[in-house]
């Protein structure tokens, strides 16, 4: 009956260690997507001038005097 429990400890024991193995091995496995994609470093990110919203640099519009903006209306608009 001992053997038998220990058993069980072990199967359980071995389980659990290959689940956590799984999750941590997660992370890995999104950066070699990311890579795929060819976006290893991500974009730098910006403020909307006028209403705050972050965005990707390569996405923002920009001002004479280099304030970043989310679009062309806020551009217009000017900072707030
Ligand atoms: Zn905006």
């Amino acid at each position: 009956m001992l053997r038998v429990l220990i058993l069980v400890a072990v199967v359980v024991g071995v389980a659990l260690w290959l689940l956590k193995g799984r999750r941590t091995g997660a992370p890995p496995a999104n950066r070699a997507d990311a890579a795929r994609k060819g976006g290893a470093e991500p974009a730098p990110m910006v403020a909307c001038a006028h209403c705050g919203v972050h965005l990707p640099r390569p996405d923002a519009s920009f001002d004479a005097e280099g304030r970043s903006y989310c679009g062309e209306p806020h551009r217009v608009a000017g900072p707030r």
